[in-house]
């Protein structure tokens, strides 16, 4: 049906996916955001060839992937994750993206070992989102290491409504995952993925720019 919502979701994620292709050079891909909406938003980005998609709430993650169980599809775990969650998450989730302390590692390994994470890291301190300190950051990767789990790359979220603050996070994360030799860099959502592109994020939370606004919690 042309002009109906899901064709408009589905045009603007296929338009936003060549563009952050574009303007990467490649190195970065989107990765929508389907917190807050539902099934059909899910299957409309696998009917444009983007098979990974983030969700921030384990209830909700689990309600969708078993509704939809197309094999192409990869979810990443992009919220604040509690421990008890974990074992339940396991067999959905592809790759952690708010991974931040040691116990959660732990949990992580314990349910499958070579599980992929990222990551989170506060970088200046300010807000209560999660994420470790960047000091904190060579002890993680070191203990997750040694324990069979994959630290593909490192996660942050910017400032809200600050541009300047966000550029010098984005930066300063982007130093720090380049000084660990790591692959991934899990920066920028709707209002600020630009920035991250030209600070070499390679994965881009979004989901407001494809999807329109969540209603409220
Ligand atoms: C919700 C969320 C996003 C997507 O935010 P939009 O503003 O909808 O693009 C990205 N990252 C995290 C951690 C989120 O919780």
């Amino acid at each position: 049906m042309k002009g109906s919502y899901i064709e408009e979701v589905k045009e603007r994620a296929q338009e936003l996916a060549e563009a952050v292709h574009t303007k990467s050079g490649g190195n970065a891909i989107l990765l929508p955001v389907t917190k807050g909406f539902g099934v059909g938003e899910v299957q409309a980005m696998l009917e444009v060839g983007l098979t990974k998609v983030g969700e921030s709430y384990a209830q909700e993650m689990l309600e969708k992937a078993e509704i939809i169980t197309d094999d192409r599809l990869a979810w990443h775990m992009i919220g604040r994750i509690q421990r008890n969650k974990v074992r339940k998450l396991s067999e959905t989730v592809d790759l952690w993206h708010s991974v931040d302390r040691e116990e959660l590692i732990t949990e992580i390994s314990k349910h499958k070992s070579d599980s992929k994470i990222l990551i989170q890291v506060d970088m200046n301190d300010r807000y209560e989102q999660g994420g470790c300190s960047p000091e904190n950051v060579p002890n993680l990767i070191e203990f997750a290491s040694d324990i069979g789990v994959k630290v593909e790359g490192l996660m942050t979220i910017g400032v809200d409504q600050d541009i300047e603050a966000t550029r010098n996070i984005f930066s300063e994360l982007a130093k720090l995952s380049k000084r660990m030799g790591l692959k991934e860099i899990s920066m920028g959502m709707s209002n600020d993925f630009e920035i991250a592109i030209d600070y070499g994020a390679t994965i881009l939370r979004v989901g407001r720019s494809i999807f329109g606004e969540r209603a409220k919690k």
